[in-house]
């Protein structure tokens, strides 16, 4: 075989030209310390904060601290398995979770991943889990009702599409019951829903979802969860996670309801997290940017302007106090942040008033332009006759010895504080509640004894939608109380009184001190 030299010259020229020089640009560095959740890193020089890095065995990691020589990162995964001299890349990319209606009926962990054994979840949508929230220029003003069902909220602290309305209370006051309830009054509405459990044992959590499960109202809610038992790091992710599941929506042109349970154990979550990095502590040890942690959270509840498109996103986030007292450094940040707040209390709830809402703590600052006329004329009655009776309540015991004003004043608070009262997983349309405190308001309630009002009240629904089925539509539909259906309301409120007191066959004594 003899070699020709063209033949060779030809190869390598091909081979020259072909020759194409890639070079991959990987921005890595080196685990200096590692422990507890977090890790410091080396040689990150462009890392960006907030920023996801990939350590080896999949393991993932957010840079919070840019410090003048390495990174502060938490780490997203199980931490035993880095060590010191591990080489970490940089993704480039800002964390994001799958969103879109695809997530919807499912239970996913705080990095959007599936943990209720139905399969992956198939969605083309991917949103940041931090965003700036929207402009002042892209909202508009708060106007349209997100009704929770519960009698005591809908009549006097009313919450619109949009708005941040805090529950605070004491531990086991009902504070998770009540956006529960909630989500399972949206059944009929155009409301999607996301729930964020926060530093929760994992049972309460498979318990919330199995009632929203029975109640079919999982078909349109994304429960997103990180339970006691993870680390820290996820705990803080959650609820940013939540929320960009819901602006995936909002963005979207929909309405979200959002609940965040609890942003207490968020905190305190944030707090282990920055004491590892080292961040100086502050007030009650937590870090000087804690009010910040929540501010950026909150403010991306919106209502966006028509040209944005006219979607909602409606945040209930939940704190818990210790012994009521909301003047701790946590509850002050979060009560200013929010729009109002229904306060719980702990009296309340064991003297069986249920839901427990103190009613003259509980405010909403802006709810009350979404509230229909029928229900606006209703609870202003009803909101100064509660409060005439809080301030006489003390000297209920007097009884027979106070003036028939204060006497007729006490009776009718009693039963207004009786007709407020509402069973868990009973949400009461709009229309009904208007018609029972319109009773309660008008006196019509005065002559049943007080431990029978909850007993009419039942059997008054009944009534209502079987023989005066019309009334409540009409309210329904016109969203107001006209003369005419105020008259017939009236009747029918009497007729089925009248019924009641007699089936029970209530002693006439009863009646006669009225
Ligand atoms: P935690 O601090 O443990 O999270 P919580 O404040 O969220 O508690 P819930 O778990 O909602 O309180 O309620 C405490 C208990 O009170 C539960 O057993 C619940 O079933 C009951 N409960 C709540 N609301 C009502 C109600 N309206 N009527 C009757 N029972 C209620
Ligand atoms: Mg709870």
């Amino acid at each position: 075989m003899s070699i020709r030299p063209d033949e060779i010259s030809t190869l390598l020229q091909k081979q020259v030209e072909g020759y194409d020089q890639s070079l991959e640009m990987t921005d890595v560095g080196t685990v200096i310390y590692v422990g507890d959740g977090i890790t410091r890193i080396y040689g990150l020089e462009k890392c960006m904060a907030g920023e996801l890095l990939e350590f080896p065995g999949d393991v993932m990691g957010l840079a919070l601290n840019l410090e003048v020589d390495n990174v502060g990162c938490v780490l997203l995964g199980d931490y035993k398995k880095i060590k010191e001299g591990d080489i970490v890349k940089r993704t480039g990319k800002i964390a994001q979770v799958p969103a879109g209606e695809a997530m919807m009926g499912r239970v996913v962990d705080a990095l959007g991943q599936a943990i209720d054994g139905k399969g992956p979840i198939n969605t083309e949508v991917f949103y940041p889990i931090e965003r700036i929230a929207p402009e002042v220029t892209e909202r508009q003003p708060v106007n349209e009702p997100v009704q929770t069902g519960i009698k005591a909220i809908d009549s006097m602290i009313p919450i619109g599409r949009g708005q941040r309305e805090l529950i605070i209370g004491d531990r086991g006051t009902g504070k998770t019951a009540i956006p529960v309830d909630a989500i399972i009054n949206q059944k009929d509405s155009d409301i999607y829903c996301v729930y964020v459990a926060i530093g929760q044992k994992r049972s309460k959590v498979a318990g919330v979802v199995q009632v929203l499960e029975e109640r079919g109202a999982m078909d349109y809610t994304t429960v997103v969860a990180a339970t006691a038992s993870e680390p820290a790091p996820l705990l803080y992710f959650a609820p940013y996670a939540g929320c960009a599941i819901a602006e995936a929506l909002m963005d979207a042109g929909k309405h979200v309801l959002i609940i965040y349970d609890d942003l207490s154990k968020h905190a305190i979550a944030y707090r282990e997290l920055s004491l590892l990095l080292r961040r100086p502590p502050g007030r009650e040890a937590y870090p000087g940017d804690i009010f910040y942690l929540h501010s950026r959270l909150l403010e991306r509840s919106a209502k966006y302007s028509d040209e944005k498109g006219g979607g909602s996103q409606t945040a209930l986030p939940i704190i818990e106090t210790q012994e009521g007292d909301v003047s701790a450094y946590i509850p002050t940040n979060v009560i200013s942040i929010t729009d109002g707040q229904i306060y719980l209390e702990r009296d309340l709830f064991f003297a069986g008033v249920r839901p427990a809402v103190n009613v003259g703590l509980s405010v909403s600052r802006v709810g009350g332009n979404a509230q229909n006329r029928a229900m606006k004329r209703v609870a202003g009655r009803l909101r100064m006759d509660l409060a005439q009776y809080r301030e006489l309540e003390a000297f209920a015991q007097f009884g027979t010895e106070l003036d028939k004003a204060t006497q007729a004043r006490l009776r009718r608070g009693e039963r207004l504080v009786e007709i407020l009262k509402q069973d868990q997983y009973m949400p009461l349309p709009v229309e009904k509640q208007i018609m029972i405190i319109f009773a309660g308001t008008t006196g019509l309630l005065d002559d049943i004894p007080v431990e029978k009002v909850r007993d009419f009240e039942k059997e008054f629904y009944t009534a209502m939608d079987e023989r005066y089925a019309n009334i409540g539509q009409a309210i329904k539909e016109s969203g107001d109380l006209t003369d005419e259906i105020e008259d017939e309301l009236k009747s029918a409120i009497m007729a089925i009184k009248q019924d009641f007191l007699s089936e029970k066959d209530l002693d006439l004594e009863d009646k006669a001190t009225a």
